[in-house]
Order: structure tokens, then C-alpha cells, then sequence
């Protein structure tokens, strides 16, 4: 349940409503205050609360019921934007931010290397897999820890905020310096990993899973969220259907339906989605253009000899050309 508080409330009525709520019903509330407007959130078992008699208060406005299964992720519970800073970069600004690094941290140069170009054209983080997730387990698995470190050194070269993937929670004391933690597409509805990374502050990055629905994916964002971490960015990567040409299948429209029926950013992985590297600029494009807030993009050094994804992987050259492009879209849309 939503209630809109009238304009021109004072913090002391807001507090005393909200307790109030809290005193007579079983619920939580969160509130968001806007610049013309109030929305107080009701989180928990509402079927009780008479919304007519709550209609008829004085600094009420309106009170609506939310279908909805997710309430914090919902944009009914925050109407404007969630914006995500992490150092000097932002995520869902109304600028496109740009994520750009190899699949997985393969050496110090190859890292750092790779930060230093991709940061020249214009990218706000950097991304690396330490932990990677494998179909095979004889495919290498990523450097782990020492992995971490390295995105540490790249970052302390570059001032470039990393993000890394976890894939389990007794990793999660190596992810103490990691400024975004990155859920994969296997681990989408991991609810026990989710559930802890909502009790750390950092923000996450959750990946759409391999099949899963918009609403699931926002059912899992709600699991982080519904811990007190609010930091979540949404990532659309591709889905599977019967196409086998692609690796998967960017799934276009889950872009402004995202931005739709939530608050939380949204930014589009091409790589995964495509699995060709020719095939990362016009998804890029495409997905500027139907609103994304950001893009995660494999830039290896070397493709042809990456350890992982090398197929799908741009160069640095290829990524200034992108980056370059994708400027002129969204300065046109
Ligand atoms: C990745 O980003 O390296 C990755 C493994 O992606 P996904 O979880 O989307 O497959
Ligand atoms: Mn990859």
C-alpha cells in the first residue's frame, strides 16, 4: 500500500503518522520524499488497514494498494530515479554510464591495460571476473582472491570503481574493497546470497537470469532490497530462447519496462546477450536508444587469446569507436 502525503507536510506530521502506522499495524514504512511530494510505503501485511479511514486524514492525498509482489524495487514506492554514486561515477544520472573490462582478470598488465584505455574513452568502472562461472569445470575458474587483488592495483592506477562477480557468500570478506559486487545470471535467485549482500552497503549489480521473467527479476532485486541495501542496479543480458545464432537473446523491451515498474537503473550487457563481438555495437545502440541507463561491456586486449569469451570480447580500439557512437545517440534521444 501506497499513501501520497499533500504537499505541504511537515516532517514532525510525517514522523508522527508514520509511528503511528507502525504502532497499530504489523508493517514497516519507508519513506520517500520528493521535492513536491511525500510517498509513504507500507511494507508488510496491509490487509487489515482500512484505506478509506486513512483516505479522510488530513495531510493525506491519495492511498492506492500495490498488486504488485515487489515493493521497494516498485517506482509507485519512489517516483523518481534511484541514482547510484560510487566515487566520482554514477549509474542512472541521466548520463550513460559506461562499464567496460575483460571477462576475467587474466595478469596485472592485461588489467591495468585494459583500465587505462577503456578509461580514455570515457568509461566510469572497470569490470573483471575473479570468481567466473563455467560450464565446464575443467575451464579455467577465474584468479579468485589473487584476481581481486589485481582489480585492486588497476584500480589504484586508474581511480576506476571495479566490479567483480560473487558467487558465493563465504567469498564475501575478499569483497571488503570491491565497489560493486556483480550477481551473476546463474546466481539470480541464490535468495540466501541475496539476502546477505542486502545486509552489506554495497551497490549490486543483478544480472537478469538465463530465464527468468522481469518480475522474478525484480522479485530478487526486492530480496536484496527488502534487507536495507537499496544500492541495486538492474542488468539485462540476454535471455534464452530458440535462436541459436546469438549466445542469447537481448531481450530489448525489458529496458523501459524496467524503467517502467521500477526505480532501480538499468544497464544492458551486449557481450552475453549477443556472443559475438561484431555484434556488440548496434545491441549497444539499441539498447541507448530504448532508455538504459548503462552498459557493461568485454574489452579484451588480446581476443583471440583471452582465457574466457574471447569470441564476444571488443578491443580497446573498437570500444572508443563505441563509446564515440553511443555519446551520439544519447545526446539525441
Ligand atoms: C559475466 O559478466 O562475466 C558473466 C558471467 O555474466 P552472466 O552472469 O550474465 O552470464
Ligand atoms: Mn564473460
Amino acid at each position: 500500500m501506497i499513501i501520497v502525503l499533500k504537499s505541504n507536510v511537515s516532517d514532525e506530521q510525517i514522523l508522527n503518522f508514520s509511528n503511528l502506522l507502525t504502532e497499530k499495524y504489523d508493517i514497516k514504512v519507508n519513506t520517500w520524499r520528493g521535492t513536491h511530494s511525500t510517498v509513504l510505503g507500507l511494507l508488510g501485511d496491509t490487509h487489515l488497514i482500512d484505506s478509506e479511514a486513512l483516505q479522510a486524514k488530513e495531510i493525506v492525498e491519495s492511498v492506492k494498494r500495490v498488486q504488485e509482489p515487489y515493493k521497494k524495487a516498485n517506482r509507485a514506492f519512489h517516483p523518481q530515479n534511484t541514482v547510484i554514486t560510487v566515487g566520482n561515477s554514477k549509474i542512472g544520472d541521466g548520463k550513460l554510464s559506461l562499464i567496460a573490462g575483460p571477462c576475467s582478470v587474466e595478469s596485472k598488465e592485461q588489467i591495468t591495460g585494459i583500465a587505462k584505455a577503456v578509461k580514455e574513452s570515457g568509461a566510469g568502472f572497470l569490470r573483471g571476473g575473479a570468481f567466473k562461472p563455467r560450464t565446464s569445470p575443467y575451464a579455467f575458474q577465474g584468479l579468485r582472491g589473487e584476481g581481486i587483488e589485481l582489480l585492486l592495483e588497476a584500480k589504484k592506477e586508474t581511480g576506476l570503481p571495479i566490479v567483480t562477480e560473487i558467487m558465493s557468500i563465504a567469498h564475501l570478506d575478499l569483497f571488503e574493497d570491491v565497489d560493486v559486487i556483480q550477481v551473476g545470471a546463474r546466481n539470480m535467485q541464490n535468495f540466501e546470497l541475496l539476502k546477505e549482500l542486502g545486509k552489506t552497503n554495497k551497490p549490486i549489480l543483478l544480472k537478469r537470469g538465463l530465464a527468468n521473467t522481469v518480475e522474478e527479476t525484480l522479485m530478487s532485486a526486492e530480496y536484496i532490497m527488502s534487507q536495507g541495501n537499496d544500492r541495486v542496479i538492474l542488468c539485462e543480458r540476454g535471455v534464452r530462447t530458440f535462436e541459436t545464432y546469438t549466445r542469447n537473446t537481448l531481450d530489448i523491451s525489458a529496458i523501459p519496462i524496467f524503467k517502467k515498474l521500477s526505480h532501480l537503473p538499468v544497464v544492458v550487457d551486449p557481450s552475453h546477450s549477443g556472443g559475438i563481438a561484431w555484434l556488440v555495437e548496434p545491441l549497444c545502440l539499441a539498447a541507448v536508444a530504448a532508455g538504459a541507463d548503462g552498459l557493461i561491456v568485454e574489452v579484451h586486449n588480446d581476443p583471440a587469446h583471452a582465457l574466457c569469451d574471447g569470441a564476444q570480447s571488443i578491443t580497446p580500439k573498437m570500444f572508443d569507436t563505441l563509446a564515440k557512437k553511443l555519446s551520439a545517440v544519447k545526446n539525441n534521444i
